[in-house]
Order: C-alpha cells, then sequence, then structure tokens
C-alpha cells in the first residue's frame, strides 16, 4: 500500500508529485520545472507533456582522473543533462565551477529547451558541466581535465547530437581543446564538419565574428525592444551589474555606447560604486590584471546591502543563480530587473519583486543571444560559410526582437507576468510540434 505523502511535503504542482520529486523549494530545478508547469497549466498544455518535460530525457555523471602539474591524480565528477530534443539536436554550455550539482546542471537544461524554442532555433536544451575551480588550475592541469572530460563525454556529444558552448568558467580555449580532443577520436568525419562539435571556438578556429559578446550584445537588443514600454530611454538608463565576466563585461562595454550609465559592480571579490558613472572598457582591462573589481582605483570600495539597495533604472545579475533571494530582494531599488544570469531570482524574490511593480525580463530572453549566435556558428562551421559581424549582429537583432516580441504577446493574450509569458510562448512551439510529430512508436 502506498502511504500518502504529508501535506507540507506535496509539491504545489501535482505533475512533480506524480514523478515522485520530494517537495524542497529551495531545489533550483523544482523550482525552474515549477515554473514550467505553471505555463503549462495556463496554456493547457496536455498531461502527457507535461510529465515529459518536467524531467531531462538522459542524465550523464562521470568520474575521471586527471594527472596534476605535482604528479599526484584528482578525481573529478563531470555531468551532461539533456532535457529535451523535440526540436532539434541538443545544445547548451558546459560550465567548471566548484558548487556544480546535478539539479543546477538539470535546472539549466530546462532554460535551454524554452530559450531554444523561444529564439526560434532548430535545437534542444542541454548542460553540463565538471565541479572545480578553474583558477585553482595551471593552464596545463585545465587543458589535460578538459581533454579527459572530453573523452569521457564519448558518445553523449556529437555534431548533430549534442553541441557544447561556454558558460561559467569556460572560454573559446577550453571550446578549442574540446573540439581538437573530438577531431581526434572521429577523424572519419571530414575535419571541417567535425569542428562543429562546440561552438563558441577562436574565430581563426572555426568560431563566429561576435560569438564572444553574443550574450551582452542579446541583453542589449532586449533591453532596447522591452524599455520603451516602461519609459526608460538606453541613452539615460542608470544601472547595476552582479558578474563582470564574459556577460557582464560585454554587457557594460556595448551599453556605454548606447550612452547608458554604469554605477555600481559586484563580483566574487568584492563591490564597487561611482555615481558618476564607471568606466567599462577601463574596467574590463583592469579585471583582466587583477581578475575582479576589488581595489578598481576609479570607485568607491562598497559593500553588499549598499551595492543592492543603491538607486538604478535597471538591475542586471550576470552571474551565478539565485543571488536575489528573499532576503535582499526587499532591499532592491530598481524599476527593472533584467536576468543576464540564468535563474537569478529564486521564487520567492520574484514574487517580492513583482509586489512592488518591478519588471523582470527572464533569463530565456535576456540572455538568449550567446545560444542564438552559436547556432549560427554551427550553421556557418556546417556550410563551410564565414559570416562577417554585420550579418551576425542583423541576425541576432532579428531573432531577440521576435522573441521580445512573442513573450510580450502571450503576457497580453493570457494577462500573466513576463517570464510566464515568455515560457508560454516558448512552449506553445513545442506543443504544436510534439503535436505534429506525436510520441512514439
Ligand atoms: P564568467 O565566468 O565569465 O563570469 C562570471 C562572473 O560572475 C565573474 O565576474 C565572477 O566574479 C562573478 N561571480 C562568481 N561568483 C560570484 C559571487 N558569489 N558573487 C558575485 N559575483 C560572482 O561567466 P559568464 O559566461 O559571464 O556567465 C554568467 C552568467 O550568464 C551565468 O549564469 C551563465 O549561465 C549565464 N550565461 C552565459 C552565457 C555565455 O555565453 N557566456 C550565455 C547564456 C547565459
Amino acid at each position: 500500500m502506498c502511504a500518502e505523502t504529508p501535506a507540507d511535503m506535496r509539491h504545489p504542482n501535482h505533475v512533480l508529485d506524480e514523478l515522485g520529486f520530494r517537495y524542497d523549494p529551495n531545489n533550483l530545478f523544482q523550482q525552474t520545472a515549477n515554473a514550467l508547469l505553471e505555463a503549462a497549466e495556463i496554456l493547457d498544455l496536455p498531461h502527457h507533456l507535461r510529465l515529459i518535460l518536467a524531467q531531462p530525457k538522459t542524465e550523464v555523471m562521470m568520474h575521471f582522473p586527471v594527472r596534476l602539474d605535482n604528479g599526484d591524480y584528482r578525481l573529478f565528477k563531470g555531468y551532461r543533462v539533456q532535457h529535451n530534443n523535440i526540436l532539434g539536436p541538443y545544445k547548451g554550455g558546459m560550465r567548471f565551477h566548484p558548487s556544480v550539482s546535478l539539479d543546477d546542471i538539470k535546472s539549466l537544461a530546462v532554460l535551454m529547451t524554452l530559450k531554444c524554442s523561444l529564439a526560434q532555433l532548430p535545437l534542444g536544451g542541454a548542460k553540463g558541466g565538471v565541479q572545480v575551480d578553474p583558477r585553482s588550475l595551471s593552464r596545463d592541469e585545465l587543458r589535460r581535465l578538459t581533454r579527459r572530460f572530453t573523452a569521457a563525454l564519448d558518445g553523449n556529444i556529437g555534431v548533430d547530437h549534442d553541441i557544447p558552448a561556454p558558460d561559467m568558467g569556460t572560454n573559446a580555449q577550453i571550446m578549442a581543446w574540446m573540439a581538437d580532443t573530438y577531431m581526434n577520436f572521429n577523424d572519419h568525419m571530414g575535419k571541417h564538419q567535425a569542428r562543429a562539435i562546440v561552438t563558441g571556438k577562436p574565430i581563426e578556429f572555426g568560431g563566429s565574428h561576435g560569438r564572444e559578446k553574443a550574450t551582452g550584445q542579446g541583453l542589449v537588443y532586449t533591453l532596447e525592444r522591452c524599455l520603451p514600454d516602461v519609459g526608460i530611454p538606453m541613452d539615460q538608463m542608470t544601472y547595476s551589474l552582479i558578474g563582470f565576466g564574459n556577460v557582464g563585461s560585454w554587457a557594460a562595454r556595448l551599453l556605454a555606447e548606447r550612452g547608458s550609465k554604469l554605477i555600481t559592480v559586484m563580483d566574487h571579490t568584492g563591490a564597487i560604486l561611482n555615481t558618476h558613472g564607471i568606466d567599462a572598457a577601463d574596467l574590463a582591462n583592469y579585471v583582466v590584471k587583477h581578475a575582479g573589481v576589488a581595489g578598481y582605483p576609479k570607485a568607491d570600495a562598497i559593500d553588499e546591502k549598499t551595492f543592492y539597495e543603491t538607486q538604478v533604472d535597471v538591475f542586471i545579475p550576470a552571474a551565478l543563480e539565485q543571488m536575489v533571494h528573499e532576503h535582499n530582494a526587499s532591499w532592491l531599488n530598481c524599476k527593472v530587473l533584467a536576468e543576464a544570469a540564468n535563474a537569478p531570482c529564486t521564487p520567492a524574490a520574484e514574487r517580492i519583486l513583482l509586489d512592488r511593480g518591478v519588471l523582470i525580463l527572464p533569463a530565456i530572453l535576456c540572455n538568449s543571444g550567446g545560444v542564438t549566435v552559436s547556432y549560427f556558428e554551427w550553421k556557418q562551421n556546417r556550410q563551410a560559410e564565414t559570416w562577417d559581424l554585420e550579418k551576425v549582429d542583423r541576425q541576432l537583432k532579428k531573432h531577440i526582437y521576435t522573441a521580445a516580441d512573442k513573450s510580450l504577446q502571450a503576457t497580453r493574450r493570457f494577462n500573466v507576468d513576463l517570464r510566464t509569458g515568455s515560457y508560454i510562448a516558448a512552449l506553445e512551439n513545442i506543443g504544436k510540434v510534439y503535436d505534429m510529430r506525436g510520441i512514439f512508436p
């Protein structure tokens, strides 16, 4: 006989109960799946599709040894989660970070499925990574780790099956090592075809113009499309940033070209403020030399609370997940929160912000520039073409504007917040394709 689950352990969405999840409100995967299921409910998506989409199709976990420079061996844990491929091959970043966990990777894979659908890409959702602090390794150790991880992934990735990309802690160099390793194992395929195994590669090795800045560029196009609705001119906009890595620093440099003013920045080393504006290009040079914003001489050091409380038009988290939570959400003093990072707000924080009338621009829209230009890179590799930057930016803008318009339309049609609207727009597309293809057999 099946024991009944106590009421306080029951999930707000019965689909997750049906799948046997023990309710944990702090679990990132459950938060993400729940948001998807809420949108599915409003859209009246068939029950079997809700079951399918509430779980990834495949979860791979591997342990592999790497020789360190001092001759010792260390065992690392790596993941690849493939959520859904109804729209096309799996696509998603590889993260190297000490806090990488299976549930977080599952959550990010779900977001990739929704993001690819909203951005009108013929790709599915995946995510992966290694539990490691890449800053603690030498260049040689990082190269050996990347090669060994790629070998361990084996047939789980493939040019037409699953195509990784950079994410936190990984970059174009790491993508080049991944591609080279894969090409050595798959020489039956033409070399130019095989390098399409990853995107975000260096330009000289099959990368795309505009890929490095793509996520920041996509964020700028999202703001350009959505801010007029709330009466914030970009050339007068003030903003705060959490994270000054790839996404944050590119967004800041591109926003400087539009005349927006960066007031505060926080990263893993500290927080800084300058009410007259921080020069993004100058700060980017400083961060390359000093590995963080702490000690930047042209701004004042501030504590975390002051960082969150500083009044700005737009608050942009571009670092880890769940950094805006119920304890600091009420400190925020902004009109718009633009999610450059994936899942930077907990559901509790989101409720606080929505109640206060803050417009939240969801991650599946704001940071879809990265995967969109990754798709362009994959397409260029497959067709042996090279697009110039002007073409990349023009196409990217088209995808982002359409994604923003679809999200805004669904938001109005169903009278929901913009996150729910964007999820509905993404799910509607996926639902139609399932309806046409049916469930095998
Ligand atoms: P990155 O590794 O280049 O930079 C990460 C930044 O986060 C760094 O500035 C780091 O100092 C900061 N950070 C780390 N821990 C922090 C902490 N505890 N407090 C404050 N700051 C902290 O990573 P990235 O590629 O810029 O990715 C940032 C976010 O954007 C991630 O959520 C990632 O999933 C998302 N994203 C990235 C891309 C891409 O193309 N790189 C695409 C889509 C989404």
